[in-house]
């Protein structure tokens, strides 16, 4: 496995539309698990394809237990609830701002080697899953920010928040 280099906002590779996978191989396995490394090193929640240079509709998704959930090919079959609360980028390190998801989606993807399944994932798992697969389509979380939090802003946020975090300011 290796690690990665995360390509960040203003590459104009992150404002792209992905390409579906259609070979499950060797090539594939390999990507997502440089990929699982790269985010792990970096501590995050999420990790697209475009985000590590690859313009293939693939992402990582850490659950609320901490699994990492690799979906080929992924798309939201379901949605509903909302939640707003601050989400942050490691294409766009240090920034966080409000956003408002989802608080519930049903997500069809397949996995490494080419098998359907569906999963489900509720609060930031909802946010997660949104974020990344809309970083396939090109687009970020900033579209949807009025303006960055400050850092006051944001531990006020967490502070008042305390029960629903178990970590600080995870980018995706
Ligand atoms: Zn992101």
């Amino acid at each position: 496995m290796a690690l990665r280099n995360i390509v960040k906002k203003g590459d104009p590779i992150l404002n792209k539309k992905c390409r579906a996978v259609t070979e499950y191989n060797e090539r594939l396995h390999i990507l997502l698990d440089d990929m699982k490394e790269t985010l792990a090193d970096a501590d995050g929640a999420g990790l697209a394809g475009p985000q590590v240079g690859v313009m293939r509709r693939i992402c990582i998704v850490v659950n609320e237990d901490g699994e990492m959930l690799e979906l080929v090919n992924p798309e939201i079959l379901e949605s509903d609830g909302e939640q707003t609360g601050p989400e942050g980028c490691l294409s766009l390190p240090g920034k966080y701002g409000m956003v408002t998801r989802p608080d519930h989606v049903r997500v069809r993807a397949f996995d490494r080697n080419g098998n359907a399944f569906e999963v489900e994932g509720t609060e930031m798992t909802a946010r997660c899953f949104c974020h990344e697969i809309e970083h396939l389509d090109g687009h970020m979380f900033d579209e949807h920010v009025d303006h960055f939090l400050t850092e006051e802003e944001l531990r006020a946020y967490y502070e008042e928040h305390e029960d629903e975090y178990e970590e600080e300011g995870a980018e995706e």
